[in-house]
């Protein structure tokens, strides 16, 4: 697999108006390409939740266009839109975005479902997500019997469940004790391996590390990027650590 799955061009997402308006992202330009695993760390503040959420089109940008596999995200009605997310992008929220009412397993499998993948099969890709990060015996499990790091872990497993071309993750890691969140980066750099774009926002440089590139935000704007595999030092003093 090859190509370019997710493209910024020159995006802008300005909240507000007049005096109070804050600029969360300015004029940034950004590829990631099929295979490709790309971390952005910044200050809080910066436009990293920003530049995700206009990534995976759950938010619209005042200037500048998205591409998701080509496809120009600001063309499209609001139901095409949902059903792209839905097939193409995984999304792990800050915080999880799960449905109390339903198991891990029928969390997981939920998206597939509304995509009309046949409910056994969607059930099968959901357990084997659950297996990849690591609670395969909680499938049946509802939210309020689970720990904040057991649920982080489904709304990882939703993420990227079946297909996934475009993985996006906002600190997916932050209820897990370190074990645990080598293990989800581990489960990360794999789908990146496997030929999916893999984007994570961390403010870990170890983390960080497992990408290819690091982008640094400040201000919203991208202010550095860094091959990483080279010199973790850069990273660090990257990141203002
Ligand atoms: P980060 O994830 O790097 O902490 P965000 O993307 O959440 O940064 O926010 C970037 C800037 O945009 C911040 O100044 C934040 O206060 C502002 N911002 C984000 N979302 C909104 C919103 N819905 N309304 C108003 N301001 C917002
Ligand atoms: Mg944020």
């Amino acid at each position: 697999m090859s190509g370019q799955v997710l493209q910024l061009e020159r995006v802008s997402r300005t909240h507000g108006h007049g005096a109070t308006s804050v600029a969360a992202l300015r004029s940034v330009s950004l590829t990631v390409n099929a295979g490709e695993f790309v971390a952005v760390m910044g200050p809080s503040g910066s436009g990293k939740s920003s530049l995700l959420a206009l990534a995976g089109g759950l938010d619209l940008p005042n200037a500048g266009e998205v591409f998701v596999e080509g496809t120009p995200l600001g063309g499209l009605s609001l139901n095409e839109l949902a059903r792209l997310r839905r097939r193409a992008v995984g999304y792990v929220f800050q915080d999880f975005n799960l449905v109390p009412s339903l198991t891990a397993a029928e969390n997981v499998a939920l998206p597939r479902e509304l995509d009309g993948i046949a409910a056994k099969k969607a059930r099968r890709q959901a357990k084997d997500a659950l297996r990849q990060v690591g609670i395969a015996e909680l499938a049946d499990r509802f939210m309020d019997e689970m720990s904040g790091g057991q649920q982080q872990r489904v709304a990882i497993a939703r993420a990227i469940v079946g297909e996934r071309r475009l993985i996006l993750a906002d600190e997916p890691t932050g209820a897990l004790d370190s074990a645990t969140g080598d293990g989800i980066l581990e489960v990360l750099r794999g789908r990146a391996d496997e030929g999916a774009a893999v984007v994570l926002v961390t403010h870990e440089a170890r983390h960080a590390a497992w990408a290819d590139r690091v982008v640094f935000l400040k201000d919203g704007r991208i202010v550095d990027q860094t091959r990483t595999a080279t010199d973790p030092s850069v990273l660090l003093a990257g990141a203002g650590l």
